[in-house]
């Protein structure tokens, strides 16, 4: 963290000192609510969770050399005593954004592809100066701060990923580090069942846009109706990406190659450029043309952009990460998680990649659909039938509905491929080892760690 006296952490916390905490000592470590990582000079946040009082390790992170604990109750160390220890963090964070004038921050949101995304803009921000965003998903009101209390005066750019499930909680995360540029890059069904419409998700995800300033930039997706609306709610200037006609940072001619690879010409008003990704998925157009919006408002040159598109990386973990093993079956590991958004745009990328060859979609449970579970399986299970996948393999009775939904599809004829429906993971392997045949397509997906077995099982086969 930037060094700060504690008088100014109290004073920007809404805190009080207490228990022998010097206004005068500074905190220039990390800050952290795990007492085992806290160093000399850093700063221990006690939260009361459900199992564990980070209030019984305060004198412990003193010892190994806190400044001093960021605490709700006294416990006889150095302490900035507060009444909510989150909103503390929220707002420390705050303070330190305030303290970095010469820092750009980039929010991202959306319901499918901000880790991806985000990463994305990351590694292009990289080139252009130093920059600092979270490792993985760390996306809500506790991750966030702690990504935000990395920044230091070098820092140039500040990329953060916003999740929302519920109304607010967009707009609690711009609180912590107003964001100058906004990326919004799609909406779709994740966590329905908590927000009831995708309507609700569409008014959660706007707040990010609704924060930006006036002389800010929000970079909105011109291909979903829902996203582009929201050049309506915000002061900032508006730049469209995607594939419309209309869209100020645009993809054009594009292609697919065999390994499931875009390519497309990137046009501007400054000219166009041929850009050829490394990553997988049709899906990832979108994602590099909101990439490339942000890296263009930030004045990296055009043409410097598409060689950096170009080199970026899939993300880690489980995220359209395709190989092929050495007996020629190619397996697309998309098994991170799952809603309709990503099942669609996984299953659009199984179709390329699988052309002339036998698909396989082993497809696991969609969590956080409340009433909508059902019919959200079924459309997946629809639209793996008419992507003309051969074979389906459905893991785990909740997730039924997508067995159901490809029936359906058999049922009318339309669909001539087979779907079975198998009662775990173990199963699913079982059955893949087989029956898999050189020069299968394999797409694996599902919540969380739903389909993960499945994964590394055909991974060990590899040989
Ligand atoms: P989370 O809400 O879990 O943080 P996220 O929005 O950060 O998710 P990612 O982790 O980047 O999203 O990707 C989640 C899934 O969505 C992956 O399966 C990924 O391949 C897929 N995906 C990535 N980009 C898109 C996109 N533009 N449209 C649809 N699916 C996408
Ligand atoms: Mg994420």
């Amino acid at each position: 963290m930037i060094g700060m006296r504690l008088a100014e952490v109290a004073a920007a916390v809404d805190g009080t000192l207490v228990d022998g905490a010097a206004p005068d000592a500074v905190v220039t470590g990390t800050v952290e609510h795990d007492s085992r990582k806290v160093g000399p000079g850093g700063l221990f946040v006690a939260f009361r969770g459900e199992q564990v009082d980070g209030h019984r390790f305060t004198a412990a992170a003193v010892e190994a050399g806190a400044a001093a604990v960021l605490a709700q109750e006294r416990t006889g160390v150095p302490t900035v005593l507060v009444a909510d220890p989150l909103a503390a963090l929220g707002r420390l964070a705050r303070a330190v954004v305030d303290r970095l004038p010469d820092t750009t921050v980039v929010g991202l949101t959306g319901s499918s592809g901000k880790t991806t995304t985000k990463d994305m803009v990351a590694a292009l921000c990289a080139r252009l100066g130093s920059t600092v965003a979270p490792v993985g998903t760390l996306n809500n009101e506790l991750g966030h701060p702690y990504t935000v209390l990395r920044a230091d005066a070098d820092t140039r750019y500040l990329v953060l990923e916003c999740s929302a499930r519920g109304i607010g909680h967009v707009a609690y995360l711009c609180g912590i580090a107003p964001p100058r540029i906004g990326v919004v890059l799609n909406v779709g069904a994740a966590h329905l069942g908590e927000f009831g419409s995708v309507e609700a998700i569409a008014q959660a995800k706007g707040e990010l846009v609704e924060a930006l300033p006036a002389d800010g930039l929000a970079v909105l997706n011109a291909d979903d109706h829902r996203v582009r609306a929201m050049a309506e709610r915000t002061k900032a200037r508006v730049v469209l990406v995607g594939t419309a006609a209309d869209a100020d940072v645009r993809a054009s001619d594009v292609t697919l190659d065999a390994a499931g690879r875009a390519a497309y010409t990137l046009s501007t008003v400054d000219g166009s450029v041929p850009v050829r990704l490394g990553v997988y998925g049709a899906h990832m157009v979108a994602n590099t043309l909101a990439a490339a919006a942000v890296a263009l408002e930030l004045g990296m040159p055009l043409a410097e952009l598409g060689t950096a598109l170009g080199e970026l990386r899939p993300a880690s973990g489980r995220r359209m990460d395709v190989f092929t093993r050495h007996d020629g079956v190619t397996i697309i590991d998309d098994s991170y998680n799952a809603n309709l958004g990503s099942m669609t745009a996984a299953l659009q990328s199984l179709a390329a990649i699988g052309t002339g060859r036998r698909t396989w979609a082993v497809l696991g449970y969609m969590a956080e659909l409340g009433e909508f579970e059902q019919s959200q399986h079924e459309q997946v299970g629809r639209l793996a039938a008419d992507l003309g996948v051969d074979r389906l393999v459905v893991v785990e009775a909740v997730a039924g509905g997508i067995h159901d939904g490809a029936r359906e599809r058999a049922r009318s004829n339309e669909w001539e491929g087979q779907s079975v429906q198998v009662p775990d993971q173990q199963a699913a392997i079982a059955l893949l080892g087989d029956e898999l045949r050189p020069g299968d397509v394999v797409l694996v997906k599902g919540s969380r760690y739903r389909t993960w077995q499945v994964v590394d099982a055909l991974r060990d086969d590899s040989g």
